[in-house]
C-alpha cells in the first residue's frame, strides 16, 4: 500500500479548509497544575461529528472519482469512523452503509443514522462487524472503506497535526490514543517533516493492545479487544499504520481503563471539556508518568467527545484515583 506523503497532507488541508475550520488548542492552568506540565489540548472533540475522525472522511471521498463513488461506501465501525463516512457521504451525495458490532454506543448509533447513512448491526465485536461488512461490499460491489489502512485517510487526519504544530510551534512531546493508527501514523507524518525534535508518544487501553504490541514485535499482531473505550476498540495492527509508525514513533504506552476514566473526570474538571474515554486516553498518559512530562510543553490530543449517557453519568459520580492530586 502507498504511503501517505506531507504533500497529501497540506493537499488534504486544501480540501478540508472549504468544509471544516481548524479547531482550537487551548491550555487551562488548573490542568497545568494537576499535569505539572505545560498542557495543550488539541480540541478535536469540537468537530460536527464529534472526533477527528470526520477529517479522514472528508479527504477520502474528495480523493474518489466519479465512478468510485457511484458505487458507494461501506465501513464498519465502533462509532466515530462510522460517523465520519456518514458524514462525508452526505456531503458528497455518495451513498453510505455503515456495520456496527451489535449493542453500539447509542449516541454514536443515532448519529450515523441521523447523516443519513444506512445501520447494520452485525457481529459481537469489531473484527465480526468487518466480516459482515466485506461480506455487503462484495455483494453490492461497494468501495469497503478501512478505518485507518488508507493513505487518503491518513492525509485527511495529518491535516490535525499540521495545524497542532503551528498553533503551538515548540511542543516537545504530542501524545496520540491509538486504535487503528491513523491518528498515530498522522503525528509522525507531520513531526518528521514539522518539527522533527518533538517526540510522538502513543497510547492504548491495556484492555486492547494490538496496536501496542504489533509496534513493540515490529508484526501485525491479534489482541484481546476488551477496553470500554470504543474510540481504542481494535484486535489487531494495522499494516501501513504500523510501517509508519515504526519510522517516527518515540514510545508507545498502555493505561488501563480505569486511568482513562480518571482523566476523563479531569478533562470535565479543568479543562471543561467532555471527552469520550479515547479523547482521554492521551491525558491519562501524561497523568500516569508524571516524571516523564515534568515541566515540558505537551500536546495531548481530545479525539473525540462521543461519550455515551451512562459513561458520562458514571464518570462524573466516582471518586478517581488520581496520581497526582493537585
Ligand atoms: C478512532 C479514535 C481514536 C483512535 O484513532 P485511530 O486512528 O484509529 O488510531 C482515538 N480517539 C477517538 C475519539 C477515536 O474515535
Amino acid at each position: 500500500m502507498r504511503q501517505p506523503t506531507i504533500s497529501d497532507a497540506l493537499h488534504a488541508r486544501r480540501v478540508l479548509a472549504g468544509h471544516l475550520p481548524p479547531t482550537p488548542t487551548w491550555r487551562y492552568p488548573a490542568l497545568d497544575a494537576t499535569a505539572e506540565a505545560t498542557v495543550l489540548v488539541k480540541h478535536e472533540n469540537v468537530q460536527p461529528t464529534g472526533a477527528f475522525k470526520v477529517r479522514g472522511g472528508i479527504a477520502l471521498l474528495d480523493a474518489m472519482d466519479p465512478a468510485e463513488r457511484d458505487r458507494g461506501i461501506v465501513g464498519y465501525s465502533t462509532g466515530n469512523h462510522a460517523q465520519s463516512l456518514a458524514y462525508a457521504a452526505a456531503l458528497f451525495g455518495v451513498r453510505c452503509t455503515i456495520v456496527m458490532p451489535e449493542n453500539p454506543n447509542p449516541a454514536k448509533a443515532r448519529a450515523v443514522a441521523g447523516f443519513g447513512a444506512e445501520v447494520v448491526e452485525a457481529g459481537a465485536n469489531f473484527d465480526q462487524a468487518r466480516e459482515h461488512a466485506e461480506m455487503l461490499a462484495h455483494a453490492h460491489g461497494m468501495n469497503l472503506i478501512s478505518a485507518a489502512n488508507d493513505p487518503r485517510i491518513i492525509a485527511g487526519v495529518a491535516t490535525v497535526y499540521l495545524e497542532l504544530f503551528e498553533q503551538a510551534p515548540d511542543l516537545d512531546v504530542v501524545v496520540v490514543p491509538v486504535g487503528g493508527g491513523s491518528g498515530a501514523a498522522a503525528a509522525c507524518l507531520v513531526a518528521a517533516a514539522l518539527a522533527p525534535s518533538c517526540e510522538v508518544i502513543a497510547v492504548q487501553s491495556a484492555a486492547s493492545p494490538a496496536g501496542h504490541d504489533s509496534w513493540r514485535a515490529g508484526a501485525c499482531l491479534q489482541r484481546p479487544n476488551q477496553t470500554v473505550a470504543d474510540g481504542l476498540a481494535t484486535g489487531s495492527g494495522f499494516e501501513l499504520t504500523q510501517q509508519i509508525m515504526r519510522t517516527h514513533l518515540t514510545d508507545f504506552v498502555l493505561v488501563d481503563d480505569a486511568a482513562i476514566a480518571a482523566a476523563q473526570w479531569v478533562m470535565m474538571r479543568d479543562a471543561h471539556t467532555l471527552a469520550e474515554g479515547a479523547g482521554a486516553a492521551a491525558l491519562a498518559a501524561v497523568l500516569a508518568d508524571p516524571q516523564r512530562f515534568a515541566g515540558r510543553r505537551v500536546g495531548v490530543v481530545c479525539t473525540g467527545g462521543n461519550a455515551a449517557e451512562t459513561e458520562i453519568r458514571a464518570c462524573a459520580t466516582r471518586e478517581h484515583e488520581l496520581a497526582s492530586s493537585a
